[in-house]
């Protein structure tokens, strides 16, 4: 067999699992945008089909003769066929080194996990959710054993979301945003500055989709190769030539509907600026979650937060809205635009306050793993967290450890990539405004196709060649660091409440 032969024959092995993927994720988009209520015992059939047989194309025995050879011709690879070579190989031996028996075994309990969490939330009860989470924990070492980080799961777990990233990094970097943060947000807290939010009423859902719809495709997101529906929880689903974006509306919080749809639409042109002729493999896919959510913030926040922006948007905004802003000063729309508040619920959370509460999760999940938090003491550890972080005690389990869904289906590391990305985000932001002087002025015309233009070429073309602490590198000249989201935090947050 020649080389490019078996160059080819595992592209397109890998082109059919990637194929098989976007019908998985078409069929999981459809049960949150349409399933009728009685067809999810069918869905879960359909889904569980797909996911078989997506496994059995990923750990067919004919891509490891294809990687053997491969790895034994490496010399006559271009560097790109050697990008896709080595992602084929680490996306494989996962798929392989973990028993079938182990991934069914995983699956039902996560399913078990996730109706056992949605009960126990809403009577607020730890004890009976503890066991599903005690289990889980004890699945995702076997796993980390599995793949050979017997020694640190946590790792391994961490590694899965973000490439390349470990526990003592994200603690060190954590550290760093933590002990200037915290003192930043309390002075934003006892500012007599006060931000509101209940002034916004009465605006009519068909008004809201539509003004969002022109602020995104503004953005550049192309609905040829995408769309927005209503879910309960928005996210985006897809990659390359079809993307499924979610919001939902509530016609008396309109930039609640406007800001998440603006967030997905970062994820959604970063898919949508991957190469679609390399969809399928290490050249056309994202990096990772905290690369995704760099995107995601840095449009919602660094951008659709701005003075520039709203100088563009804000009198479209009225004209759509003309009797329900009357009575809202521009100064008085644009701090609700950058509200802060501490919450004791992460989805609720302004961006000031939302990085502490990925530190508390950071904080507990690296103890759960290390052995050194026992489940039972969990809720305790989550409240006392809780107080020393955001100023705020949970008065019961719901509102503290069982907010989030992502631990009952086993997502162990996940939740670092959030703070990841805004700390990227931001770094991305002082570094592309040092590229293209006069970003903003280009915002306040409404026109965001040289930052586009700029993210296209600088992240989302580059598909996987670099993990996520290499590709800031290469980007910013720098490695990942806190500095540039404090200093971003201080500079947007400190002109509207601390008056500097
Ligand atoms: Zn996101």
């Amino acid at each position: 067999m020649t080389t490019e032969a078996a160059c080819a024959e595992l592209v397109s092995r890998l082109k059919r699992i990637h194929v098989l993927g976007t019908v998985n994720g078409l069929l999981g988009w459809d049960e949150q945008v349409n399933l009728p209520p009685d067809s999810a015992d069918l869905r879960a059939e359909q889904l569980a089909l797909m996911a078989e047989v997506q496994h059995a194309a990923a750990s067919d025995p004919r891509i490891g003769e294809l990687l053997a050879v491969l790895e034994g011709r490496r010399a006559e690879l271009s560097p790109d066929q050697q990008v896709v070579l080595q992602h084929a190989r680490r996306d494989y031996d996962r798929v392989v080194k973990l028993p079938a028996e182990f991934v069914r075994e995983k699956a039902r309990h996560s399913s078990q996990a996730f109706h056992a969490w949605a009960d126990c939330k809403a009577r607020s009860d730890f004890p009976g959710y503890a066991p599903y989470l005690q289990k889980h924990l004890e699945l995702a070492r076997q796993e980390a054993a599995y793949l050979g980080f017997a020694a640190a799961p946590y790792d391994y777990l961490i590694d899965r979301h973000d490439p390349g990233m470990t526990a003592a990094v994200i603690e060190r970097l954590f550290a760093e945003l933590k002990v200037s943060l915290v003192p930043l947000m309390r002075e934003i807290v006892a500012s007599p500055v006060k931000a509101r939010l209940d002034i916004f009423r009465g605006f009519p859902v068909e008004k809201q989709r539509a003004f969002l719809r022109a602020v995104t495709e503004r953005l550049g997101f192309n609905y040829r190769r995408g769309r927005i529906d209503v879910s309960l929880h928005p996210f985006c689903e897809g990659s390359g030539a079809d993307i499924r974006m979610t919001t939902r509306f509530d016609e008396n919080n309109p930039l609640n509907s406007l800001f998440s749809s603006i967030h997905e639409t970062g994820h959604g042109l970063y898919e949508q600026g991957t190469r679609l002729e390399h969809q399928g493999t290490a050249l056309g896919q994202a990096v990772g979650m905290g690369v995704h959510e760099s995107q995601s913030r840095l449009w919602e926040n660094q951008v659709a937060r701005s003075r520039a922006f709203w100088r563009f948007f804000e009198p479209r905004f009225r004209k759509t809205f003309p009797r329900q802003l009357r009575a809202i000063a521009p100064d008085e729309f644009y701090l609700a635009v950058n509200a802060v508040q501490p919450t004791l619920i992460r989805v609720d959370a302004d961006e000031v306050t939302y990085n502490l509460h990925i530190i508390l999760r950071f904080e507990l999940e690296k103890r759960l793993l290390a052995g050194t938090l026992a489940v039972a003491d969990l809720p305790a550890a989550w409240n006392a967290l809780a107080q020393e972080l955001l100023g705020l005690t949970p008065p019961n389990d719901r509102e503290g450890v069982l907010q989030d869904v992502h631990w009952s289906g086993g997502m162990f590391g996940y939740f670092p990539s959030y703070c990841l990305g805004n700390m990227m985000a931001a770094q991305l932001w002082y570094k592309v405004q040092g590229d293209l002087p006069g970003l903003e002025d280009d915002f306040a015309r409404g026109d965001f196709s040289r930052l586009l233009g700029w993210l296209r070429r600088n992240i989302h073309e580059q598909g996987r060649r670099h993990d996520t602490q290499e590709l800031v590198k290469v980007v910013t000249g720098e490695p990942l660091t806190p500095r540039h989201l404090l200093r971003y935090l201080r500079e947007r947050y400190g002109a509207l409440y601390l008056g500097n």
